[in-house]
């Protein structure tokens, strides 16, 4: 499906899907705000952070009158005055909802325990689920359809110490969060089309390498395999 295709299918609906985004932060920036600018889907933006100046360098929709701020109204109203119309809802709280009645999720948090629970509770609601890292010059965007696509467990297993290193622990060269929050945003566009982006793309800025990878969904997955 071309973009030109893409828009149209999504503009064409009068109900636009509801799309939840945890995490307001280096990823949550560019998802939000490409997502409202092209008005394909109302937004529902959890984070339970308030904006720092040191969020500032990589963190798009906040300015120096936000320092102190929680993100999600400072996005949320960053978001209305670039994208009028745009609809925002937002929860102050920085954890997995009891329902996931949502259209698709994305996950654009720094911890990765919660990025394997959001992706079993993603699997067991049968939610498409659009997940992202980002740690030093490293970054990973995947697109999961449960029970068709590998999951995180598929590719990742499950969470290691190396893995739990976060952009507060390691760092995180600025511009990184921006390429892998914008590969997630034409990701969670291309799922919320009706199109299946199976690819898993690895960008590595130390070796200047953005690399897509297919993946299998496992048999024996403790998230998305079939029952023996
Ligand atoms: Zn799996």
């Amino acid at each position: 499906m071309s973009p030109i295709v893409v828009k149209r299918e999504l503009s064409r609906r009068a109900e636009k899907p509801r799309v939840l985004v945890i995490g307001a932060g280096g990823l949550g920036c560019p998802i939000v705000e490409l997502l409202a600018r092209v008005h394909v889907c109302e937004l529902v933006l959890a984070d339970g952070d308030v904006v720092d100046r040191s969020n500032l360098p990589r963190q798009w929709l906040y300015g120096d009158k936000d320092v102190g701020k929680a993100k999600t109204a400072a996005a949320a109203a960053r978001v209305r005055d670039l994208a009028p119309g745009a609809k925002v809802e937002t929860r102050g709280v920085f954890r997995l909802p009891d329902r996931l009645d949502f259209a698709l999720v994305i996950d654009g948090t720094d911890d990765v325990d919660f990025k394997f629970a959001l992706n079993d509770a993603a699997i067991a609601a049968r939610v498409p689920l659009v997940s992202g890292g980002v740690v030093g010059l490293v970054g990973y965007a995947l697109s999961v359809r449960p029970g068709q696509s590998a999951c995180l467990r598929c590719v990742f297993e499950a969470p290691t110490d190396e893995m739990r290193k976060t952009c507060r622990d390691a760092g995180v060269l600025a511009p990184l969060p921006s390429i892998v929050g914008s590969v997630m945003a034409a990701m969670a566009a291309r799922t919320l089309a009706g199109e299946a982006p199976e690819a898993m793309w690895s960008i590595d800025l130390g070796l200047s390498q953005a690399r897509p990878s297919r993946w299998q969904r496992r048999d024996d997955c403790p998230a998305c395999g079939r029952p023996s």
